[in-house]
C-alpha cells in the first residue's frame, strides 16, 4: 500500500531527501509533533518548523542532510542533543529518539536513547505525538499509539500517559494545554484538567520567559477569553499574574452590584481581537481595568466607583511588564498610556464636545489615537442595546471631531514649533530653566487654541510675553 498521498506535496522533495539520507546512515526517521498536527487540521503554514525523530543521534543525520541539500545551514545544540537545518525558510529540527526521566526540582530531564515508541510517551499531547515514517518500505505512514487522530476529531487535549505525572514532570505542559486549547479552540480532557487544577502552584519552577512564550500565544490566539478562562479556573492565572485573578467577584451594597470586572476585561480583549491582531493592543485591553480593585469605593450618590483605576493601572504596567518577562521598551510605553488614556473619550462625550479638549487628546495620544478609540469602543460591553447604541454614536462624533482638529492644527506628531535653540538666540539667554518654561507655555497656548499651530505664531507669542518670561 501507499502512503505517500499524506505527505503534503510543498514538502515532499525534502522529505525524500531526508528519507535518502537516514537510509544511508541506517538511523530510522519520523516526522513528528506540530508539523503532523497541523497537517490533519489543515492548519499547516507554507513555511512551518518541522521536527525530525531518528533512531540515533539527530545531531549526525542532521550534519549528513547538511551536506545533501546545497545552500543550507546548520546548527547544532550539543547540550540538547539537537541539531537545525535550515534550506530556504524551513527549518528541520533532528533529535534522536529519547527516554527521559524527571527530577523533582528541575525541568531537565535524565535523557537516554529510546525506541521510537518512549520518544512519543515523552510528549505532551496525544495530538502533538502523532508521527509519518519517512523510511523506505514505510514512507507516509501515520504512526498513532495513543488515539491522536481520534482526539484530533474530537477536537480533545490529553496527555498520553498519567496527566500528573506528565504535569510534574514538566509544569510548563499545563501552560501548553491550554495555549493548545485557546489557538485550536479544543477541549482539555476532564482527567488531564483536574490533573492541572491540582498541579498548578508546581508552575513555579519554570522561568518567566517560557510562561510569557505561552501566555502571548493565548492573547494571540482567535478568541483569547477561551484561554484566560481555562487559566483562571485552573487556578494557574494566580500563579503568575494575581494583578488579573483579583478583578474577578462582584460586590453589593446597597442593592448597588458592579460588573465583574474579570468577565468584563475578558469581553473587551475579545472585542479587540475582533479586530485587531497586534498583541500590544490586545495586551492594553487586558492592563485596561486592571487597577480598579485598589481603587474601588462605594458612594451613595453614585454607588461602585473606580476613581483613578486609570492613572493607578499605567503605574502598574511597568512593573507587571517586567515581572511577566514582557519588553519594558517603547512597547511597554504603548500599552502604558492606552491605560492611563482609555477613560478620556468617554469623558469628552459627555461634556459638549470642546476643540481644545479634542486637540489635548490628540497631543497626549499621538499616532496611538486610533488605537485608543478601538480599545475604547471595544470596552463597551453593556448588555443594554439603546445604551451601547449611545455610546457608539457619541464616539462617532468624537472621531468627527479629531478628525477635523487634526486636519486643521496637525498635533498627531507635535513638535514644539520653537527650539530652545531659537529661544536662546531670539532671548539673549544661556540654557536655563526659562527656556523649559517659554517651550511650555507655548505648548499649552496652542492646545488651548490661543493661537495655531505654527512657527511664526508661536515665536509672535514669545515676543509679545517676553517680559512676563524673563521676569
Ligand atoms: P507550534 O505550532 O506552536 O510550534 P508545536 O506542537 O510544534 O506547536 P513546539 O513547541 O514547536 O510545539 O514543539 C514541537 C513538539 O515537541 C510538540 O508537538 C511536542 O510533541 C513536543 N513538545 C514540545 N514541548 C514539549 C513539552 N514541554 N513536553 C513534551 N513535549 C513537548
Ligand atoms: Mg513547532
Amino acid at each position: 500500500m501507499n502512503f505517500e498521498h499524506q505527505i503534503p506535496d510543498l514538502h515532499k522533495s525534502v522529505f525524500r531527501v531526508i528519507s535518502k539520507t537516514a537510509s544511508s546512515l541506517d538511523q530510522p526517521v519520523y516526522v513528528v509533533g506540530g508539523y503532523v498536527r497541523d497537517y490533519y487540521l489543515d492548519r499547516l503554514k507554507e513555511e512551518p518548523d518541522i521536527d525530525f525523530v531518528t533512531l540515533g543521534s539527530g545531531i549526525k543525520l542532521a550534519e549528513q542532510l547538511q551536506k545533501n541539500i546545497p545552500d543550507s545551514h546548520l546548527s547544532v545544540f550539543k547540550q540538547f542533543g539537537t541539531a537545525q537545518v535550515k534550506t530556504g525558510a524551513l527549518e528541520l529540527e533532528f533529535v534522536g529518539a529519547r527516554k527521559e526521566s524527571y527530577r523533582r526540582n528541575s525541568r531537565k530531564p535524565l535523557v537516554e536513547d529510546g525506541t521510537l515508541e518512549d520518544d512519543q510517551l515523552r510528549r505532551d499531547f496525544t495530538i502533538n505525538a502523532l508521527s509519518w515514517s519517512l523510511n523506505e518500505g514505510s514512507f507516509g505512514v501515520l504512526n498513532d499509539p495513543f488515539g491522536g487522530l481520534a482526539d484530533l476529531k474530537a477536537k480533545l487535549i490529553r496527555t498520553p500517559v498519567d496527566p500528573e505525572q506528565t504535569f510534574d514532570d514538566d509544569p510548563l505542559r499545563m501552560m501548553r494545554a491550554i495555549r493548545f486549547a485557546s489557538q485550536l479552540q479544543f477541549e482539555i480532557e476532564e482527567k488531564t484538567f483536574k490533573a492541572i487544577q491540582k498541579m498548578a502552584p508546581r508552575l513555579e519552577i519554570i522561568s518567566k520567559e517560557r510562561i510569557i512564550d505561552e501566555l502571548n500565544k493565548i492573547v494571540l490566539s482567535p478568541k483569547p477569553s477561551v484561554g484566560f478562562a481555562l487559566l483562571f479556573s485552573s487556578g494557574l492565572l494566580k500563579e503568575f499574574f494575581h494583578e488579573m485573578h483579583n478583578l474577578h467577584g462582584v460586590k453589593e451594597k446597597n442593592g448597588h452590584r458592579h460588573k465583574d470586572n474579570f468577565w468584563h476585561t475578558l469581553q473587551v480583549l475579545d472585542n479587540v481581537a475582533e479586530v485587531s491582531d497586534d498583541l500590544w493592543l490586545r495586551w492594553a485591553a487586558i492592563m485596561h481595568d486592571i487597577a480598579k480593585p485598589p481603587t474601588q469605593k462605594f458612594d451613595r450618590e453614585a454607588g461602585w466607583t473606580f476613581h483613578g483605576h486609570d492613572a493607578l493601572g499605567a503605574k502598574w504596567t511597568k512593573s507587571i511588564f517586567r515581572r511577566l518577562g514582557l519588553p519594558l521598551d517603547e512597547r511597554m510605553h504603548y500599552v502604558r498610556k492606552l491605560v492611563r488614556l482609555h477613560l478620556r473619550p468617554i469623558a469628552l462625550v459627555s461634556d459638549i464636545v470642546s476643540d481644545s479638549a479634542v486637540r489635548r487628546l490628540i497631543f497626549d495620544a499621538g499616532d496611538d489615537i486610533d488605537d485608543l478609540m478601538t480599545l475604547c469602543r471595544a470596552d463597551i460591553t453593556s448588555k443594554n442595546e439603546s445604551k451601547v447604541k449611545r455610546y457608539m454614536e457619541n464616539f462617532n462624533k468624537v472621531e468627527e471631531k479629531i478628525e477635523e482638529v487634526e486636519k486643521k492644527d496637525r498635533l498627531r506628531k507635535w513638535k514644539n514649533p520653537l527650539s530652545g535653540e531659537e529661544i536662546m538666540n531670539a532671548l539673549d539667554l544661556e540654557p536655563c530653566k526659562t527656556v523649559g518654561d517659554i517651550k511650555d507655555a507655548v505648548k499649552e497656548a496652542i492646545l488651548n487654541g490661543d493661537i495655531p499651530n505654527d512657527h511664526d505664531a508661536a515665536f509672535d507669542f514669545m515676543m509679545k510675553n517676553k517680559e512676563e518670561f524673563l521676569n
